[in-house]
């Protein structure tokens, strides 16, 4: 098992290129990517992961990737994401935030209620979540968390938003260093053409435009929408999510930013007649586009509708259109797929990168340390499927949850109102909530140690407040803990959150700092 091949070099490809390349030195790892064809170029909002990963550190503090984790920042034009504010979801003309923030990282006493006590109590004082969290502070102000001390040194120490960068550039800057930095790594431009199979089913070589053939044990097709290799095999199914999911097509264009205004540190999330408008701040531009449902709006009026919100004339962004769901199996034979190969939901609350980095760490962590022989891919191939499987369903269940408004005023939203349209599993949580309020066990239920393969709590309660699904007045304390020490933790928090905010660098500042390599967080 010496021969690793990566089809498809857009962010999935060098996202796990990177992850391969450091985990396994032994190995030949050769990426083929065709110059002749597109990469999709979008996926700019994304979660903290991609940044936790990039700076991964190893149990002595050492980082992990050899790379040039400085530039990261400027090359890649990153800028700070604190949350997402949706605009006209619950009704037209309503808004509230979802701040990426786990309040349980402020809070001095941990313990197992904490969380729900920190809630609750804002749901009792009717105080809407998604304004009074220390990130709801920060994205009101354009502030970022990270401060600085009374030396007038930077402070890193609270640092958990996530980022917004420029997909294109992060595909050349990993490109770069990965070269610079690996020498068990090659790179083909060519077009694939057609594989061979063995007769157990492995595919033992891809055939490129120029005729030559090159050997494999592994493949990791990351090919996106396409699914090159993987959906030629036998025993491949997609399992399509168009009936949770009606979003199935995107206008996007990057924008210039009308003045020189300091980019804003959250994405925009404004729905539509038939799905949702997004503007994501780079560092110099905006990236702009509408995700629709070209089933019920056509592509023409899907245009119109967006240059209209837009203030825009004339435009011509670059039309994408995609078909929803997931993989049976993310691995078949010898075949990985990895990202949008292996599944896709839409654009709502970033989960395609980050869906690319949990399956980057358990291939890189948890599954490829103990494949040894071709006799190996069986066990580890079905723990692979199970948690991609179980990861997609959650994230399916979490976006599908976005969906479940107070708008009557299109085909579009009044499908949302059906209860079956939702998962079992949802149905059965929105049940739950009726009569009290989610807690952290209702999330835990992948079947991986890694913990970002789910969603959690803190993801979906500024959601659920801001839809208004709570029935605030029926949720009763059930803290075992003293009145005494919950009031402790809320008065800390509400003293840390004035902190923070006097401490905090302007985003402005942060971009600065962060350009010239004044820090490296995570
Ligand atoms: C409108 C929209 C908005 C999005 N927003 C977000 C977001 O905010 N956050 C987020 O995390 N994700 C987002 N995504 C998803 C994100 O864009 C993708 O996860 C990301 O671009 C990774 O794509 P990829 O590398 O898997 O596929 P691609 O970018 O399509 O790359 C596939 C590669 O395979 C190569 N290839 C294909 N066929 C062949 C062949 N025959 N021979 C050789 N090479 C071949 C191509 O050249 C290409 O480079 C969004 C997607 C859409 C459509």
């Amino acid at each position: 098992m010496k021969n690793y091949v990566i089809v498809g070099g857009g962010s999935t490809g060098y996202l796990l290129l990177l992850g391969l390349a450091d985990a396994f030195p032994d190995k030949n790892i050769t990426m083929i990517d065709s110059s002749k064809l597109p990469s999709m170029g979008v996926g700019e909002s994304v979660t903290g992961t991609v940044l936790e990963y990039i700076n991964r550190v190893d149990g002595f503090g050492k980082p992990e990737f050899n790379i040039d984790r400085k530039r990261f920042w400027k090359d890649c034009k990153v800028t700070f994401k604190l949350g997402i504010i949706y605009k006209d979801w619950y009704e037209k003309g309503h808004t509230y935030a979802n701040p990426i923030e786990d309040p349980l990282f402020y809070l001095p006493n941990k313990h197992e209620n904490a969380l729900q006590d920190f809630y609750l109590e804002r749901l009792k004082k009717k105080i809407p979540i998604g304004t009074s969290m220390i990130f709801s502070h920060l994205m009101k102000s354009n502030r970022v968390d990270i401060l600085r001390d009374d030396q007038n040194l930077l402070d890193t120490t609270f640092h958990m938003s996530a980022i917004h960068l420029d997909a294109i550039a992060l595909r050349d800057y990993l490109h770069e260093q990965i070269k610079l930095n690996y020498n068990n790594v090659s790179f083909v431009d060519s077009t694939i053409k057609d594989f061979t199979q063995g007769e157990d089913g492995m595919v033992e070589n891809i055939h490129l435009s120029s005729g030559k053939k090159l050997d494999c044990d592994l493949v990791f097709d990351c090919t996106g929408f396409k699914r090159l290799i993987i959906s030629k095999l036998d025993g491949y199914k997609f399992n399509n999510t168009s009936k949770e999911l009606l979003v199935n097509s995107s206008i996007v264009m990057p924008l210039p930013y009308a003045d020189t205004k300091v980019p804003c540190n959250y994405t925009l999330a404004q729905a539509m007649s038939n799905g949702w408008l997004f503007k994501v701040p780079g560092q110099q531009r905006w990236g702009t586009g509408y995700n629709y449902c070209s089933d019920l709006i056509s592509d023409d009026e899907a245009l119109r509708e967006y240059e209209e919100v837009m203030g825009l004339e004339n435009t011509s962004p670059k039309k994408i259109a995609y078909e929803t769901g997931y993989n049976n199996e993310s691995w078949l034979e010898n075949v990985i797929s990895v990202g949008p190969s292996s599944s896709f939901l839409e654009p709502l609350e970033a989960t395609s990168l980050h869906t690319v980095i949990c399956q980057t760490l358990m291939l890189t962590k948890e599954i490829l340390p103990y494949m040894e022989t071709k006799e190996d891919i069986i066990g580890l191939r079905e723990i692979y499927n199970l948690d991609c499987k179980v990861m997609i369903q959650d994230f399916l269940n979490f976006i599908c949850a976005h969906y479940k408004t107070n708008r009557q005023d299109s085909e579009f939203w009044r499908y949302y109102q059906r209860p079956e349209v939702y998962t079992e599993r949802t149905q059965h949580l929105f049940k739950l909530w009726k009569h009290r309020l989610p807690i952290p066990a209702d999330f835990e239920f992948s079947t991986s140690t890694y913990y970002l393969n789910r969603t959690s709590l803190m993801l979906w309660m500024p959601v659920l407040d801001g839809l208004n699904l709570f029935n605030k007045d029926k949720y009763r304390i059930v803290s075992h803990y003293a009145k005494k020490i919950r009031d402790h933790n809320s008065r800390d928090y509400k003293a840390m959150c004035s902190d923070i905010v006097e401490f905090s660098l302007t985003h402005n500042e942060a971009i600065e700092a962060m350009n010239r390599g004044d820090m490296i967080i995570w």
